[in-house]
């Protein structure tokens, strides 16, 4: 069989409502369009042919109401050839975000689509990923906040530790609903195919699938990526956490150092010193989120030390039993930025008290620095954590 073709997008004007799109589609189906979206807001109609008939279209089109303007071809699908043996015109290996979006695209342009993972549908976003982290985030950040708000009149959460196996239990559920209404009813709601497995290629144009032989006429590999471990030695040794088993604690620990002090490592290790982890972020960079701006960098350095940061010279190269850490030592500098003054009392959730602004410390001026937040408690000047050393 030959499937289409090509998809065509073409302006029609008069639309000013869903109604509107559904006469249009009407009419664009008559004249055999298939996989036709109409948008009243964007005044087109998209829809997939081999080829058009450009009278027959406004013709019809107008018979609705409405005019036809300009009709572009906007995307071609590689035809399964006749007596071809191949079963889809897409294979897609993967099924994140990046998949679903090239799944949806392909079979709105008509064409027979197939996901195959190996793992748990939807990939890393909804159920490792952005979703998880952020309801992790934001539950640690009410806890935060109802301890150590600064609004008179507003009452302090009294002592107690958070339950983090309900706040996780609660961001399973988030996880499994959205899973399910932004992955899989999608599946049937567009018409593509999920299959469970790994896929691997056995030649040029062909893939197993558990050790089932698949052919598509176009493949495209949406495999994402999965946590990367820093060559830190001894860290074989040791019960590390990835983002994805921090995830999943059900008890927050003492202390956490955190390696990697970019978007993922930070927002973890807030959410941990929020819900009172004593965290440390170690970072071969020269400074907080070192792919943004120099100020959003400082910004977000001004958060994480209002929560109650102090910096240290150190970088963790070598992993001890118990997660013990060893690190090696930076010349300390009285005066620099980092040195034990850069501690400020009084510093508050939304960033340091007023009389300590002009002396506010940017974390990474040079070398490794990493920043250590204490659980969003305050930290006395003096203060030295006697697992760490001194300052
Ligand atoms: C903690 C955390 C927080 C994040 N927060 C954000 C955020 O706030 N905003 C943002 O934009 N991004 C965020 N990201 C990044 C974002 O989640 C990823 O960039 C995105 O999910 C990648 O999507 P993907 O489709 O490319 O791959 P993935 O979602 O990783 O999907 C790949 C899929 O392929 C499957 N697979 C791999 N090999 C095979 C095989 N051989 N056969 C079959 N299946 C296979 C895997 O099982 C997996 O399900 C975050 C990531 C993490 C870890």
């Amino acid at each position: 069989m030959t499937t289409p073709t090509a998809r065509w997008t073409a302006a029609v004007s008069g639309m000013t409502c869903d109604a509107c799109e559904r006469h249009v589609t009407n009419a664009v189906e008559a004249i055999g369009g298939r996989d036709v979206s109409a948008s009243w807001s964007e005044g087109t109609a998209t829809f997939n042919a081999a080829g058009i008939d450009e009278a027959a279209l406004g013709a019809a089109v107008r018979d609705a109401g409405y005019e036809l303007g300009e009709v572009r071809r906007t995307g071609d699908l590689q035809p399964v050839a006749d007596g071809d043996d191949v079963e889809w015109d897409l294979a897609i290996i993967g099924s994140g975000s990046a998949a679903f979006a090239a799944a949806i695209k392909a079979t709105e342009a008509g064409a027979r689509v197939v996901v195959i993972e190996k793992g748990t549908p939807g990939g890393t976003c909804v159920n490792v990923g952005c979703v998880p982290s952020k309801a992790l985030l934001v539950a640690a950040e009410a806890h935060h906040r109802g301890r150590s708000h600064n609004f008179s009149g507003v009452a302090h959460i009294a002592g107690g530790q958070p339950d983090l196996a309900a706040i996780v239990a609660q961001k399973d559920e988030l996880v499994g609903a959205l899973r399910q209404a932004k992955y899989l009813d999608l599946i049937d709601a567009y018409g593509f195919t999920l299959r469970h497995g790994t896929a691997r290629f056995i030649d040029a144009d062909t893939i197993s699938v558990d050790d089932e032989p698949l052919r598509a006429a176009n493949y495209l590999i949406a495999t994402g990526a999965r946590p990367a471990l820093p060559p830190i030695e001894g860290l074989d040794a040791v019960d590390y956490l990835t983002s994805t088993s921090a995830l999943e604690l059900t008890e927050a620990p003492a202390r956490l150092a955190v390696v990697g002090a970019n978007a993922i490592g930070l927002e973890l290790g807030q959410a941990f010193a929020h819900l009172g982890a004593d965290v440390t972020f170690l970072d071969i960079a020269e400074r907080v989120a070192p792919f943004e701006e120099p100020e959003i960098s400082g910004a977000l350095t001004d958060v994480l030390v209002g929560d109650g940061a102090a910096r240290r010279h150190r970088r963790a190269d070598q992993a001890g039993q118990s997660g013990r850490r060893r690190h090696r030592h930076d010349r300390r500098r009285p005066g620099r930025p980092g040195h034990d003054a850069d501690r400020r009392p009084g510093a508050g959730r939304h960033g340091p008290g007023p009389e300590h602004r002009g002396a506010q410390p940017r974390l990474g001026r040079r070398g490794r620095r990493p920043a250590r937040l204490r659980g969003g408690r305050r930290v006395p000047a003096n203060h030295q954590h006697p697992s760490l050393g001194s300052r």
